[in-house]
């Protein structure tokens, strides 16, 4: 999903949140807003790491380049070539690491609902376009079928 939609529902659910447990203050606010829309650094921690070159303007538009070309396909096509990169924030390990760090600290709990929504909004992209339901389970898998 493009970011600006992350931008835009991510900030009408952490406003609705607020609103519904106004105890999360605005702190909870701020941070439930932010992990929703920084989760997605991992797509660039990936581009940098396998492309060797950290510019944020290049990998942002190999991915929107890759978007693009992968949209413009055939539904049928589209399954074939869909496998998921590796995104250390999108997966159950991420998800299982902040359940256990929220046991200390609210701080983690508000990251975790951030993840959880932003992961719920890649759930209904991956279904609409037809990406690999992988991109939010298990990176370990996905990094060892990188690697192959
Ligand atoms: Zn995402």
């Amino acid at each position: 999903m493009l970011p600006k939609i992350h931008i835009l529902l991510g900030i009408i659910f952490s406003l609705s949140f607020w609103y519904l447990f106004p105890q999360i203050g605005f702190l909870g606010f701020a941070i439930i807003f932010a992990s929703s829309v920084l989760i997605d650094v991992d797509h660039y921690l990936f581009y940098a790491y396998t492309r060797k070159d950290w510019n944020y303007f290049h990998a942002k538009k190999w991915f929107m380049d890759k978007t693009m070309e992968f949209r413009k396909m055939p539904k049928g096509k589209r399954k074939k070539l869909a496998r998921a990169i590796p995104c250390i924030f999108h997966g159950i390990e991420a998800i299982i690491i902040l359940l256990f760090l929220s046991l200390f600290s609210n701080i983690f709990f508000f990251i975790l609902i951030g993840f959880l929504f932003h992961e719920f909004l890649d759930l209904i992209g991956i279904i609409y376009w037809g990406y690999d339901l992988n991109h939010i389970l298990s990176q370990t898998r996905n990094i060892l079928r990188y690697k192959k």
